[in-house]
């Protein structure tokens, strides 16, 4: 479970680390995964917005296309698991209109190979901060393992809309998540969630060891070249004496 946290630069470091360390305590505890976090300090005192047909201002798609493009582009495809658009209150444009207003949206694989989620982060209730970053990722979960792995969780969790019915607690069984709600699909999805976090893992691994491989065939190559020039010589060199 890696993440690229873009984080906006008026959250404070001293809260940042507080969410992390609560984030990766509640998924060490939950899935038995310690996560980890990259982070790229942004600035988003203004970016592009538009209405959807909901009425929801949202971020323009070209935007965290941007985003995500520039997150993966040092570690590629595989680098990170999650691709996290963290905007403080203060520059958070998507709850502007007083009488509705969305606190964060998941984008499963739909700016690339991994997921994006767009969070607002509270300005002073830690809970909402905490909550809305689980309750984008978990958004996410049904969608990771079924790429990932194959399987397909709604049945194994017994629904038949997981975001409807799980994240937003549409049915009895489950609770809309605000903060640490739904701890039992968790446990659920827990063996899925680790064999695909780890086969994400795993193959940027061996892009890395591809890459290496390939830098040093054309190394040797190189050497080889370089001994071939030394070497050169064009019939019996005279012996001068
Ligand atoms: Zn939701």
């Amino acid at each position: 479970m890696r993440h690229i946290i873009l984080k906006d630069k008026k959250i404070t470091q001293l809260a940042f680390q507080k969410w992390k360390l609560e984030d990766i305590a509640f998924w060490e505890k939950y899935l038995g995964i310690t996560p980890t976090y990259e982070v790229v300090t942004t600035d988003y005192s203004d970016y592009p917005t538009y209405i959807d047909s909901d009425g929801d201002i949202r971020p323009t798609n070209a935007y965290l296309q941007k985003l995500n493009d520039l997150a993966i582009k040092r570690d590629g495809d595989f680098g990170t698991d999650f691709v996290m658009v963290m905007i403080h209150e203060d520059n958070w444009r998507s709850d502007t209109d007083t009488t509705k207003g969305i606190w964060g949206t998941n984008y499963s694989y739909v700016f690339g190979k991994q997921c994006l989620e767009y969070c607002r982060w509270d300005r002073d209730n830690e809970a909402n901060t905490f909550g809305t970053a689980y309750h984008e990722r978990h958004h996410s979960f049904d969608a990771i393992i079924k790429v990932e792995t194959g399987v397909d969780i709604q049945p194994l969790l017994e629904v038949k809309k997981y975001d409807h019915e799980i994240t937003h607690g549409n049915n009895p069984r489950w609770k809309y998540i605000r903060y640490k709600e739904n701890l039992d699909s968790l446990k659920i999805m827990k063996p899925y969630l680790q064999t695909a976090f780890q086969t994400r893992k795993n193959k940027h691994e061996e892009v890395a060891k591809g890459l290496m491989q390939t830098i040093i065939k054309l190394a040797t190559q190189v050497i080889y070249l370089l001994k071939m020039k030394q070497n050169m010589k064009n019939g019996v060199p005279k012996v001068t004496t």
